[in-house]
């Protein structure tokens, strides 16, 4: 059983709310870091420095956040009504287990029993502003002293093994699996130069943790850990994936939102190359990653994207290989002890 995936994917910190994972991140990278801060926007920023081979400072990025719902309002009846934090398919929530607020109060997501659904209604979609989150409350009154509007609502979903341990179900591997291979980087030998690792916040509102931790930080060169959608599954017209499940590491190049620096992207296929460490070139094409934001944070920092493939991302349970993680972790550690200031020289 993988401990650390088990820990931070059952840690709680939608967008906004991280500090339950910060304070567990925390606890886990300070006896392998020279010295850490937390910034205003709430990123965890830690240096570990390097033996001084190199001027160079290396920024490399896991946000740290997760999608959720926030309460929006306590009906009459002491349901409880909600917006989403981050992109839902409403679809998911129908039935899902969450805990709610500091407290962890438990509630369900409603949905009318088949028993009670008339013909017809069966084929309809129950969108999310229709939905409520049940806490067993008797009143307003008693929900209220329990949650206040404001608090979030994750997920509950228990860390599990399948296929002999290679492949695991659990919430928020997007990016609790980029965390998790970040902290495994910082409990590694120091690197040719100082490495700053941030754990940044509200990614899935709109890259705005990583704006502030990029520019406050100004690093010469930065690489994004993420867990990207594998999209896999048999379809009707297209049956060319995204990324597939267990077939290495998600190297981005293009996406909605950035062009991925062409000189850090050769390095890392190198570098994988070098050491028959298995990637899939990401179809380019649309999502986004911190990489958007850092990349033209300040005066610009060149930028790269690294991923494991999740199926079922933005949804209560996700699936991920665990090959496809620890091939992430091999190729990052090797690019990154690989990295020279040469390789960004431009001509
Ligand atoms: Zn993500």
């Amino acid at each position: 059983m993988n401990d650390l995936l088990k820990q931070l994917t059952e840690a709680v910190g939608v967008s906004g709310d991280e500090n339950d994972i910060r304070l567990l991140i925390r606890d886990l990278i300070v006896d392998h870091v020279d010295e850490w801060s937390v910034d205003t926007m709430g990123n965890l920023l830690a240096t570990k420095r390097g033996t001084g081979q190199y001027d160079l400072r290396v920024f490399v990025d896991a946000h740290m956040d997760e999608v959720g719902l926030i309460i929006t309002d306590i009906d009459s009846n002491g349901m409880l009504k909600f917006t989403t934090v981050g992109g839902f398919d409403d679809r998911t929530l129908l039935g899902k287990v969450v805990q709610v607020g500091p407290n962890r109060v438990t509630g369900v997501i409603g949905a009318r029993a088949v028993h009670l659904l008339k013909s017809g209604e069966m084929s309809k979609v129950v969108r999310g502003d229709a939905m409520r989150i049940d806490i067993g409350a008797k009143s307003k009154e008693s929900a209220g002293n329990q949650v206040s509007i404001g608090d979030r609502a994750a997920f509950v979903t228990e860390y599990e093994e399948l296929e002999g341990g290679r492949v695991a179900i659990g919430k928020a591997f997007d990016n609790r699996a980029g965390c998790a291979a970040l902290i495994e980087l910082l409990r590694g030998d120091r690197y040719p130069f100082d490495l700053v690792a941030a754990f940044t916040v509200q990614e899935e509102v709109g890259l705005r943790g990583a704006k502030v931790a990029a520019a406050g930080t100004r690093p010469d060169v930065a690489l994004v850990l993420e867990c990207t959608p594998a999209y896999d599954q048999p379809k009707e017209n297209d049956v060319s994936p995204n990324v597939a499940l267990g077939k290495g590491v998600s190297v981005y190049v293009m996406d909605a939102r950035t062009i991925q620096d062409p000189r850090l992207v050769a390095h890392l296929m190198a570098s994988a190359d070098a050491h028959d460490i298995p990637y899939q070139v990401r179809q380019p094409g649309g999502g986004g990653t911190n990489t958007g934001a850092i990349q033209r944070a300040g005066i610009g920092i060149p930028a790269a994207t690294l991923a494991v493939p999740g199926r079922y991302a933005h949804m209560p349970s996700m699936m991920i290989s665990l090959d496809d993680y620890e091939n992430m972790i091999r190729m990052a550690d090797v690019a990154l002890r690989n990295l020279t200031p040469d390789i960004l020289r431009r001509e």
